[in-house]
């Protein structure tokens, strides 16, 4: 398909996520060269050519695509390979670092291409990578997603160090790269990288977490930060030990940040369960943003993020599916369903409402990417990042409330058509851009052979 210039969408319904409540029956989204041009009725949106794409949904809801903030490309491929019996550290240790250890360049591609494939289809328009090593294969992950049609903010993995929090020599040796060769990847990649697809593209850092980066190391990389205009990603109190770690050089996790500039806004940091009511405060003065990873979290038993006192104190919160092995699915619609379900189990029904997953699976992130004023909501003048969910399906019926349809009964499989910068990258159920066949026998294929290094390495 050539480039499309006017989309029209007519929908059952059109929640735009500008204002919270707002649900327009019968509603129609204009997107004019990759523009949203209107947001309304269906009546009023004007005269359509027969060049146009016409989307129509008569029990469809039209929905800002979902931003996932922590996003692990490498680890599609070793999905549902990684026991469910252990917590993070030796989950880490023991499978994840050693089977991501093996990788080499066509099992990274591979995994990405997977995990694009799987957030295109499930709605998902932009994402945030946590950090790629240079043994992915960096320049063939970033074409990938050039060519996929998704936005997507990816970073380098950047470590000098060995460990993870007090633990020494943590990392095992196919995880562990040279500081300054990790500042050159990552300065070569935004140069090469950070505005491609005209502008769909940005390339931040992604720090390792603490034990894996020297004090140096932190600074510099925030440095850099503010030279070039990137943002930062880390993993931060996902796990006491973290909190534990900060404590024992006489730091909280928001005092540490502070000493090296690490708050502020495009500083995303994925988890915080164990965050104080100290550091939230420092987070929502600073616009530190928080990628919550509910799923992840669970399965691995690291607890649950006090997301609605996060809300409550004005710390901006994002949504993420995390990683194949910890979630295992990179389906944001689930996601917003799992955030809403434990808030609600821990401080009753009223504190996290289903609005309130829906905003920080959308305008969330992309506050948290620093992108609001392009994506995030439907409004005039905003990019044509636009998701219809059908309804009408057994799961899905009778046409109630939108919102309580998506985030409860809704999974990302309803996703119909997704539609990018104006362009559409999936339509009734297909991606468009991917060939999904053939993206899922190289990863079965890949899977074989990373499995097959990973196991005669264990001896
Ligand atoms: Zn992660």
């Amino acid at each position: 398909m050539g480039r499309v210039e006017r989309v029209l969408i007519r929908c059952g319904a059109v929640v735009s996520v500008a204002r919270r409540g707002e649900v327009i029956r019968d509603g129609a989204v204009l997107v004019e060269d990759g523009e949203i041009s209107y947001v309304g009725g269906r009546d009023g949106v004007g005269k359509w050519s027969k060049d146009d794409l016409v989307i129509d949904e008569p029990r469809g809801v039209a929905i800002p695509g979902l931003v996932d903030t922590h996003v692990h490309l490498a680890q599609a491929l070793i999905r549902g390979f990684v026991p469910d019996t252990v917590t993070l550290i030796p989950w880490l240790r023991e499978w994840v670092w050693r089977l991501q250890g093996v990788y080499d360049n066509e099992d990274g591609r591979a995994s990405a291409e997977l995990c694009v494939l799987e957030m295109l289809r499930t709605g998902t328009t932009t994402f945030l990578e946590a950090g790629l090593h240079a043994r992915y294969g960096i320049d063939g992950i970033a074409e990938s997603v050039l060519r996929s049609g998704i936005r997507a903010v990816l970073s380098k993995k950047v470590m000098d160090l060995q460990g993870y929090a007090s633990i020494g020599n943590a990392l095992p040796e196919g995880m562990v790269e040279d500081g300054e060769e990790c500042l050159k990847q990552f300065l070569e990649a935004r140069r090469k990288w950070a505005g491609a697809g005209g502008g769909r593209i940005d390339f931040w850092i992604g720090l390792r977490t603490p034990g894996a980066v020297s004090d140096e190391m932190f600074r510099r990389a925030a440095e850099l930060a503010e030279e070039t205009g990137a943002g930062i990603t880390m993993h931060l109190a996902e796990v006491r030990d973290d909190v534990a770690y900060f404590a024992s050089r006489g730091f909280t996790p928001s005092s540490f940040l502070r000493g090296f500039g690490l708050l502020g806004r495009k500083r995303v940091y994925a988890h915080c369960v164990w965050l104080s009511e100290e550091d939230l405060e420092a987070f929502a003065a600073t616009g530190t943003s928080v990628a919550h990873c509910p799923s992840s979290n669970a399965k691995l038993g690291s607890g649950i993020a006090p997301v609605a006192r996060m809300l409550e104190k004005g710390v901006n919160v994002s949504l993420g599916c995390d990683g194949g092995p910890s979630n295992d699915s990179y389906d944001m619609v689930r996601e917003m369903k799992v955030a809403a379900l434990f808030q609600k189990a821990l401080h009753g029904p009223d504190r996290f409402t289903a609005w309130d997953a829906l905003e920080v699976a959308t305008i969330g992130g992309a506050r948290a990417l620093g992108l609001e004023g392009l994506v995030g909501t439907l409004e005039r003048g905003k990019r044509g990042d636009v998701v219809v969910v059908r309804t009408g399906s057994p799961s899905l019926a009778p046409f109630t409330d939108p919102v309580s349809l998506l985030i409860y009964a809704a999974t990302g499989r309803d996703v119909a058509h997704v539609l990018v910068d104006g362009q559409p990258v999936v339509m009734d159920g297909k991606v468009l851009t991917m060939d999904e066949e053939s993206v899922i026998r190289r990863a079965e294929e890949r899977f074989e052979a990373v499995r097959e290094k990973f196991l005669s390495g264990r001896t």
